[in-house]
C-alpha cells in the first residue's frame, strides 16, 4: 500500500491503522507517488489532496492515464469536505473517497473491498493471458499482441519478425519418458525461449501443444535469423536426452516470417512461418527456415 500524505501525523495514523495487514510505504507528495509507481507497483494508494509541488488530484490523473498504473485503486483522504472537491476527486479518476477524521474500521473496510476487487481482477487477467502449464503468454494473448504490434509496425513503417517453434519428435519423447516428463520439458523449453529474448517488446507464447510463437517488433530479417539461431543453440545446450531422436537430444525446428511494408494480414504472416516450419521439418529438423 502506498500512502501519499504530506502531514506526518495523518500518515502515521493511517499507517498504524493498516500496518498489521499491509506493507505500507509513505511518500509526501504527488510527484513522489508517481516516481514510486515507476519503480514498483502498489496494490492500492491512499492519497491526500493538498500537497506541494504536485497535489493528489494531478498525481491521480497521471496514474489513471498510464496503462501500467490505471488499474491501481486510489482512495482520497481529505479533511476538505465540500461537494466540489469530492467531484474533483471523482473526475480525476478516484476509486473512493474518505473524509478525515475517519473511523479506523471504515478505512479498513473501504481498503479491503477495493483491494479484493483489484486482486481478483489481477488474477483474472493472469488467467486470461498466461498459459497455465508453461507460465508464458497463451494463444489468446498472442493473437491480441501480434495484431497490436502489426498495426504499430504499419503505422511506423517498421518491420516485425515472427517465429514458430516446434519441438522435434516430441511424440517419441512422450512415448519414451511419459507425458509427465514431457510436460516438464515443455516448461523448460518455454523458459529457454523466454531467456533467448532480450528486448522488452519481444514476446513468446505457447501456440499450442509443443509449439511456440515469438513476436519480434521492430526487427529486420537478419535480427530474426539471429534470434532463431540463439534459440536453436540454447535448446541444444539444455542437452535434454532424447534417445528416440536421430540427434539423441531434444531439438526444435523453426519457421520464420517477416511483416514488412507489404501488407500481410495476421493469418498470412502465421501461415508463412508455418510453411517455413514445414520445410525445416521436411529438410531434416533441428534447423531454421525463414
Ligand atoms: P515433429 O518432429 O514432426 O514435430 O514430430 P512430433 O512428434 O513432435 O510431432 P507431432 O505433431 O506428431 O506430435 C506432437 C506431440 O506433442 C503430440 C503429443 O504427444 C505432444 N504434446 C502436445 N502437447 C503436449 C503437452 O501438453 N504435454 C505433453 N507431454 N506432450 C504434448
Ligand atoms: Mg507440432
Ligand atoms: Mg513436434
Amino acid at each position: 500500500m502506498l500512502i501519499v500524505e504530506d502531514e506526518t501525523i495523518s500518515a502515521v495514523i493511517a499507517m498504524s491503522a493498516l500496518s498489521d495487514s499491509f506493507v505500507t510505504h509513505h511518500v509526501t507528495d504527488g510527484q513522489a507517488a508517481i516516481d514510486f509507481c515507476a519503480e514498483s507497483l502498489p496494490d492500492i494508494i491512499l492519497m491526500d489532496i493538498n500537497m506541494k509541488p504536485i497535489n493528489g488530484l494531478d498525481a491521480c490523473r497521471v496514474l489513471k492515464n498510464d496503462t501500467t498504473t490505471s488499474h491501481i485503486p486510489i482512495i482520497f483522504m481529505t479533511a476538505d469536505v465540500n461537494p466540489t472537491t469530492e467531484d474533483q476527486c471523482w473526475d480525476a479518476g478516484a476509486n473512493d473517497f474518505i473524509n478525515k477524521p475517519y473511523s479506523i474500521k471504515t478505512l479498513r473496510n473501504r481498503v479491503n473491498s477495493h483491494l479484493s476487487v483489484k486482486l481478483l481482477t489481477d488474477k483474472l487477467k493472469e488467467l486470461v493471458t498466461i498459459d497455465g502449464m508453461t507460465n508464458i503468454l497463451n494463444r489468446r494473448y498472442l493473437d491480441y499482441y501480434l495484431d497490436e504490434q502489426m498495426r504499430l509496425a504499419s503505422r511506423n513503417k517498421a518491420s516485425l519478425g515472427f517465429l514458430l517453434i516446434d519441438i522435434d519428435y516430441f511424440k517419441n519423447f512422450n512415448d519414451t519418458f511419459g507425458h509427465l516428463r514431457g510436460d516438464e520439458v515443455l516448461k523448460i523449453v518455454a523458459k529457454s525461449l523466454q531467456s533467448s529474448l532480450s528486448r522488452p517488446s519481444d514476446a513468446v507464447a505457447r501456440f499450442g501443444g509443443e509449439e511456440f510463437a515469438i513476436v519480434l517488433p521492430d526487427t529486420q530479417h537478419d535480427g530474426l535469423v539471429h534470434v532463431a539461431k540463439r534459440i536453436l543453440n540454447n535448446i541444444e545446450e539444455l542437452a535434454i536426452l532424447h534417445p528416440a531422436s536421430p540427434f539423441e537430444k531434444l531439438t526444435v525446428s523453426i519457421g520464420g516470417s517477416m511483416f514488412e511494408d507489404k501488407q500481410l494480414d495476421q493469418l498470412q504472416l502465421i501461415e508463412k512461418a508455418d510453411n517455413n516450419l514445414y520445410k525445416a521439418k521436411a529438410n531434416g529438423r533441428n534447423q531454421i527456415k525463414t
